[in-house]
């Protein structure tokens, strides 16, 4: 078995429910689920050692609780690796685990801190691309050719802020900065779907849902993919604005698993 974790940065749960997704509903429907931290470098972290967003339905590989769908034998919780559906070891964490069992491990980043070597150590082949995703789809079809097993990974930069794709015409007209908060936070003016900065939002995840089947096709039909975001925006919610904050809608994300066969994940 493959597995491709995809992370939509920043993605929040009501965007990509809100978005036209025609490429990610053909394969399965999206759950709520909550990320275990409110910006990039902890999720990426927490995800890396086995610990994926929860969902707090009693969902087998979507409940933390209930079964894992990844894990490790040598790190994390007890009820993550008793559960696990691969069982790797590892002292340091999953991808290094994976890699000694003799995965190919190859990954593209867009956040900066994918220049740290302290998130990407565990990849053979790791390329740091900022917000691009047709280079970082190339790069992982590229170096996962003729691997027997592999652990791929993207994080998308297009939904992070200021949500820019490739052939945008307008600039988002909302600054979604947390640093530019004023505290305690204010309440004012349109907040959630009524924001440009939501509409952006959505329109970058159906860019990326549109850049998917070229990246699927090249992929064996055994490959399990994990789409999910590493943590939520707000979007002038209760004064709130952007990630690394504490809010509900920070750590909200969605959370889609499913085989690229389309047969169904055993129970
Ligand atoms: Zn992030």
């Amino acid at each position: 078995m493959n597995v491709l974790l995809l992370v939509y940065d920043s993605c929040r749960y009501d965007v990509l429910c809100a978005a036209r997704t025609p490429v990610l509903d053909s394969y399965c429907r999206v759950e709520r689920a909550h990320s275990p931290a409110n910006f990039t470098y902890p999720a990426h972290q927490a995800f890396f050692v086995g610990i994926l967003p929860h969902v707090p339905e009693d969902l087998p590989y979507y409940n933390r609780f209930r079964k894992q769908l990844l894990g490790l034998a040598a790190v994390g919780e007890g009820q993550v690796a008793k559960d696990a559906l691969l069982k790797v070891s590892s002292p340091w964490n999953l991808v290094q685990g994976l890699k000694e069992a003799g995965y190919r491990t190859v990954g593209a980043g867009a956040a900066n801190w994918f220049r740290q070597d302290s998130l990407t150590f565990g990849f053979e082949r790791f390329l740091f691309t900022g917000t691009d995703a047709q280079r970082q789809i190339s790069f992982l079809i590229e170096n996962l050719q003729g691997a027997e097993k592999f652990f791929g990974f993207i994080n998308f930069g297009e939904t992070h802020a200021p949500y820019s794709f490739a052939g945008k015409a307008e600039p988002c007209r909302d600054r979604v900065l947390a640093r530019l908060m004023r505290w305690p936070p204010v309440p004012s003016g349109p907040v959630g779907a009524a924001t440009c900065g939501f509409r952006c939002q959505v329109a970058a995840a159906e860019f990326l849902d549109s850049h998917l089947p070229a990246l699927f096709a090249a992929l064996p039909g055994d490959t399990v993919v994990i789409l999910t975001a590493d943590h939520g925006e707000c979007f002038g919610e209760d004064g709130y604005w952007g990630h690394g904050v504490h809010h509900p809608l920070v750590y909200e994300v969605p959370l889609a698993i499913f085989r690229l066969d389309r047969t169904p994940l055993s129970t």
